[in-house]
Parts: C-alpha cells; sequence; structure tokens
C-alpha cells in the first residue's frame, strides 16, 4: 500500500548502554541460574565496562536500528558506573542528531560504590534535567531499583522530582527477589516503599511490576503511574509473566534493552499473553499508550480541572509546554505575574503619552 502513514512507534523502556550487545556479547563464564545472576554476570559487567566512546557508539547503534524500523521515541534508562557525570549528555546528542526523541534518564544505584555512587547518579540526573536544551530530548530521576538502593537514595530522588517537577523511572518487581528485598525492609512491596517515602510523582514509570498484586498495581495507576511491559526480556530472563497488568490501562510496551523492533516485540506479547490466558488484544493497546506516554514529556496540555483565581474566573489548574509546566495550581510559574503586569501598567501610561504627542 502507497500512500499512508502510522505514528512511529515508542519503545517505553529500554537500555541503549545495550545497543552493542546484538555485537557479539561474550557469554558468561558460568550459565546463570537467577535473575540476579544474569545482572551480576552479564549487565552490571558490560555497564561497569563502558566509557564514553563505547556509550556514544552504542547510542548511535541502537539509534539507527530504532529509526529504520520505525520507531521514533524511546524512553531509556541509563547506567555507567565507571562514566557518570556527563554520561546523559552522550546519549542526548546521539538522539538530537540522529533526529530520536528521547526521556533520559540515569538509573542510581548503591551496588558498587554505596551512598556516593546513588547520590553521584542523582546529581548527574539533577545536572542534566537543568542544563539540556535539546527540543528531542527531556531529562526525568532515575533509580535502578528498589533492591540496589537504601530509603535515604529514594527519598532523595523523590525531593529530586519536586525540585526539578519530573517523575521518577525505575525498574520495579522484575523478579520476586525485588518484592522480597521490599519486605525485609518493612514494606509490602516495592510500590508500598516508593509511596511511603515519597517518590511515587505522577506520572512516574515503573518497568516491568511483575511480581506485584492486582491491588498494589491499581494504586500506583491510581497514583498515575506508568507500567512498561517487556515481553522479550520478560522471557528471556525467565522472570515470570505480568498478569495483575490488567488491571490498568496505563500499561506501555518496552524492549528492555532489546533492539527496538516494536512490531517483534508485539508478536511476543501476543505470543506470551495467550500461554498465560491473557488478552494478546491488550499488546496494540500498550503500543499506543506507549505514544501518550512519550507525549506527555513534550505535549501542550491543559488540565480539565480549573481553580478559580482573585480575577473570580475559573482558569486551568495546569498547564503544559513542551512537556514543561507553565501553569501551577493557576499561577503562573515561568515569571513573577505580579512584576509583568506592573511592568505593563508603568509601561502603558508612559507609551500612551508618547503617542499623544506624536503629530
Ligand atoms: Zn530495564
Amino acid at each position: 500500500m502507497t500512500g499512508m502513514t502510522q505514528p512511529g512507534a515508542v519503545n517505553a523502556h529500554t537500555h541503549l548502554y545495550s545497543g552493542l550487545a546484538p555485537l557479539g556479547l561474550p557469554a558468561p563464564a558460568k550459565e546463570p541460574e537467577s535473575f540476579v545472576q544474569i545482572l551480576e554476570s552479564i549487565w552490571w559487567r558490560l555497564d561497569r565496562a563502558l566509557d564514553e566512546p563505547s556509550l556514544r557508539a552504542s547510542a548511535r547503534y541502537y539509534i539507527g536500528e530504532a529509526l529504520l524500523a520505525g520507531t521514533t521515541g524511546l524512553v531509556d534508562h541509563h547506567e555507567s558506573p565507571n562514566f557518570i557525570e556527563g554520561s546523559l549528555d552522550v546519549i542526548a546528542d546521539a538522539c538530537q542528531d540522529m533526529g530520536v526523541r528521547a526521556v533520559l534518564c540515569y538509573g542510581a544505584t548503591e551496588r558498587n560504590g554505596g551512598r556516593e555512587e546513588a547520590k553521584r547518579g542523582l546529581l548527574e540526573g539533577r545536572r542534566f534535567i537543568k542544563a539540556n536544551r535539546r527540543p528531542l530530548v527531556k531529562g526525568v530521576i532515575g533509580l535502578h531499583a528498589g533492591f540496589t538502593v537504601s530509603d535515604e537514595t529514594i527519598r532523595e530522588a523523590g525531593n529530586l522530582c519536586r525540585e526539578l517537577d519530573t517523575v521518577l523511572h525505575v525498574h520495579v518487581a522484575e523478579d520476586a527477589s525485588d518484592v522480597a528485598d521490599a519486605r525485609d525492609r518493612g514494606y509490602t512491596d516495592p510500590v508500598d516503599r516508593l509511596v511511603k517515602l515519597g517518590a511515587l510523582p505522577e506520572g512516574s514509570i515503573l518497568a516491568h511490576g511483575i511480581h506485584l498484586t492486582p491491588s498494589q498495581v491499581r494504586m500506583a495507576a491510581d497514583r498515575g503511574a506508568w507500567f512498561v511491559q517487556n515481553p522479550r526480556s520478560n522471557r528471556g530472563n525467565k522472570v515470570g509473566y505480568p498478569s495483575a497488568l490488567n488491571q490498568t490501562d496505563r500499561v506501555a510496551l518496552g524492549s528492555d534493552g532489546y533492539p527496538a523492533v516494536m512490531s517483534d516485540e508485539l508478536d511476543v506479547f501476543r505470543e506470551e499473553a495467550e500461554a498465560h490466558g491473557d488478552l494478546p488484544a491488550r499488546g496494540q493497546k500498550a503500543l499506543v499508550q506507549g505514544r501518550t506516554l512519550l507525549e506527555s514529556f513534550f505535549a501542550d496540555v491543559i488540565d480539565n480541572d480549573t481553580v478559580t483565581q482573585e480575577r473570580g474566573e475559573p482558569l486551568p489548574r495546569r498547564v503544559t509546554v513542551g512537556g514543561k509546566a507553565v501553569v501551577k495550581d493557576g499561577r503562573l510559574v515561568t515569571a513573577d505575574l505580579h512584576a509583568v503586569r506592573n511592568d505593563a501598567q508603568r509601561e502603558a501610561v508612559v507609551l500612551w503619552e508618547r503617542m499623544r504627542a506624536l503629530a
């Protein structure tokens, strides 16, 4: 068929740092026997080996293949423990240069260097969000996963989200060990922990959610969180099927580091859904929802919810331009409205006088 178009696909959770994996990633010395062993023997070795040139090559290779497959939006989750500061600029430059829309974060963790490492990861996110001016790229705050960070780090991530008016992107309940870890720390589950530590702002992105109960998924969705289902990765890592995600429409499709060919991801979604008694049609819905998720970072949106301002008329509670809030709680946040109005009054008087004096 010619002359037909469709919107570009969105990969709502991926890892550009693993972009070189299809080019001969070395197999682990010993066959991993659990999800954590897969992380330890493969991905946590790859991320420690990354430097600036390999990260750049990885990101550019991944983006090139993504665009060729019709994937025009990427939500990335990045870690390179031996190249933290400036790493998000390397990825962002690759996205902007090659022309892919992207939402980036640094996944702060304590697993290599404790709290110091986590602070550096969070600061890289903050630095990037404040400095980034690339029109195709937005930054958010990231945490690796609950089981590799302390309560202090989660609390700090929540504070940064509030300071920078942004959201959190984090792996949640990808493996049962993440849920067990949250329980050991005195919480019912990883979502409960994020909520209690003030780190689940509306619009946050929770990758996986495999080992959550239906009520835990509903609680997160009611708070405006997004879930991302990653069928190929879940099957490859044998971590289980996220049955409880059928509790919400706020589910997008991600490849979790696999190449961003979303038609392949959709095929595996359908196979896995059928095999687990779930609705295969949820896959297409998740693909569409990925675009909604991405648009929330770039679009111009007005809340239907209104507040009554000093002049008496109802005004939108929140107005967002290019994904950035310009009005919050009915108040302009991009300028001092009082000063703007005073300047206008003063200049108007002077201007009308000059106008009258003109012949
Ligand atoms: Zn992931």
